[in-house]
């Protein structure tokens, strides 16, 4: 079984973010991180693999500036290998235009049964990314996966809804992509943080996978606008006077869940 995770790599969310001018796109000239999101698809992968008994987990990534930092990080946790895609030529890239670079380098790396990603990121999140893989490698997609179990050649995932989940198949090679909780991450360990410094990762450019880059000028998607999210309210703290469980019986049936 080989599985490749689309692993997107982030400025770190502990660190204030800075937006770059008119483009409002979020700067990532510095260092960057593994996505939390997809610290649920690696896992994800390392397990299957480890169920079937064979094969490897890829990861793959478009980061600007050569940036690795949050590659190794998964690789750290068991991934064999990765696959950069940097060039300046592909800043302004939209979701569609990063789908179709990601389903480029996905393409040059092989054949692979299973492609997982998240369902969104946690910087720029559109949520559109992976499905538009799938769609650019005319694979079939089960999105929202919050269980996965594989079985002769038969993906079965529970399929998050609304109102609960549905029981999906398909058939591989096929693209996921999990919600965060699917599994438990684990921690890279320090065995594994040594290792993740030997291990391959190959570099390509838009051209070298013959993508065209769109730049800000072609990219079908504008940020428009970009406001201050509002500050979280303080919270209502309620003193015990003996009566408190019927304040705390309101609010909860103000919320309708109870
Ligand atoms: C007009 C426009 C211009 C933009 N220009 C830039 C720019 O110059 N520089 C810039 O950094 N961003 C830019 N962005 C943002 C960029 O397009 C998105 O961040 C990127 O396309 C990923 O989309 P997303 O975060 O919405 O992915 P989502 O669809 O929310 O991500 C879901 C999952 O897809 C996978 N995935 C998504 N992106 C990547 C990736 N890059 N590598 C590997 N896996 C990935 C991950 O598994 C991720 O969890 C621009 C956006 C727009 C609209």
């Amino acid at each position: 079984m080989n599985i490749v995770v689309c692993v997107k790599q982030i400025p770190d969310p502990a660190t204030p973010g800075a937006l770059d001018g008119s483009t409002h796109a979020l700067k990532r000239d510095g260092k960057l991180i593994l996505d939390e999101s997809d610290g649920y698809g690696v896992e994800m992968a390392l397990q299957l693999v480890t169920t079937a008994g064979s094969g490897e987990v890829s990861i793959v990534s478009m980061a600007p500036n050569g940036e690795m930092s949050g590659m190794r990080t998964a690789l750290a946790m068991g991934a064999a290998k990765g696959v950069l895609v940097s060039d300046p030529a592909l800043a302004g890239s939209d979701a569609l235009t990063t789908a179709k670079v990601l389903a480029a380098a996905i393409q040059k790396m092989g054949a692979a049964d299973l492609i997982i990603a998240a369902t969104e990121s946690s910087d720029g999140y559109t949520g559109t990314v992976p499905e538009q893989i799938a769609e650019v490698l005319g694979l079939p997609s089960v999105t929202f996966a919050k269980k996965v179990e594989i079985s002769n050649g038969v993906l079965k995932a529970d399929r998050q809804s609304e109102a609960g989940y549905d029981e999906v198949e398909c058939p591989l090679p096929a693209l996921i992509s999990v919600t965060a909780g699917v599994v438990e991450p684990r921690y890279p360990s320090f065995k594994g943080i040594m290792a993740a410094k030997a291990k391959p990762i190959e570099t390509f450019t838009a051209s070298d996978l013959g993508v065209s880059p769109a730049g800000w000028a072609g990219a079908g998607q504008k940020i428009v606008s970009v406001v201050q999210a509002e500050a979280r309210q303080a919270g209502e703290v309620i003193e015990d006077d003996g009566t408190a469980f019927n304040k705390i019986v309101s609010f909860l049936e103000n919320l309708k869940v109870i």
